[in-house]
């Protein structure tokens, strides 16, 4: 749409952090931009819909997830274009950080519209903040790869000097863990960081021996997890 001075109209593409399990976590000007905005782009509508519907945001949803993100952009950049905001939300933490979020921001930006990022909790730095290891410089590594690339991607890991902070699903900790002493021996400190701002929150720390033998032991293994790593040469 063109403005009366023959101009787009410039509009905000807000991305917004929501809570990570703890609803007291969503922010109130998280909460008054999602009601403000024309529509809310969701990861996955319905496991938003449970979190707009606690708040009371009746704003609009569209879907907006892996699957459909390069065919929604275009959807997404119309909808700013026409002179209306947008704000995009994940299904947890913030969005771009191993979710959606990189691609609507790049064309957004491309397209001359303003970014506004609402921040909030990311399991990433909860979980190395919790961990009690360096945090001065960290890397972040996300979801390794399944398969290929992966063995690669474990021993380049071996030699960085920072701290390492990795997510995993529950039922491939213990295949992780057994590769991490395979890459990088039993020195290393680890901490497993699960359901984070949760009820039954835990954060373990010990050697990968030492964390084996915890998670071995136990009947199941549920929940969320993030893996931070200590890095090459460190000792407490
Ligand atoms: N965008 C999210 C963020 O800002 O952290 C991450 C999304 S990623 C698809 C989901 C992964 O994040 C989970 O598999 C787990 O590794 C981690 N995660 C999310 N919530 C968590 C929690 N409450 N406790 C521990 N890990 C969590």
């Amino acid at each position: 749409m063109l403005n009366f001075s023959g101009k787009k109209s410039v509009s905000t593409l807000y991305i917004v952090a929501t809570p990570i399990g703890n609803l007291n976590d969503f922010s109130p000007r998280a909460v008054e931009i999602l009601k403000e905005v024309a529509y809310i782009a969701c990861e996955d509508t319905r496991t938003s819909g449970k979190l707009l519907k606690h708040f009371l945001i009746n704003t609009q949803t569209f879907a907006f997830h892996q699957h459909n993100e390069h065919r929604k952009v275009d959807h997404l950049v119309n909808i700013l274009d026409a002179g209306q905001n947008v704000a995009l939300i994940s299904d947890a933490g913030m969005p771009g950080i191993s979710d959606p979020g990189f691609l609507a921001v790049r064309a957004a930006r491309e397209a001359g519209h303003t970014i506004s990022v609402i921040p909030g909790p990311d399991a990433a730095t909860t979980a190395l903040v919790a961990s009690g290891l360096p945090s001065d410089r960290y890397c972040f590594e996300g979801f390794l790869p399944h398969k290929k690339g992966r063995q690669k991607k474990l021993g380049i890991l071996a030699e960085e000097e920072r701290t390492i902070i990795l997510y995993e699903s529950p039922n491939r900790l213990l295949k992780l863990l057994t590769e991490l002493e395979t890459y990088m021996g039993n020195d290393r400190l680890i901490a497993v960081a699960r359901e984070l701002t949760k009820t039954f929150e835990e954060v373990l720390k010990g050697t990968v021996a030492e964390l084996k033998a915890e998670f071995e032991s136990r009947d199941s293994i549920k929940g969320e997890i993030v893996v931070v790593i200590s890095g090459n040469g460190y000792t407490e």
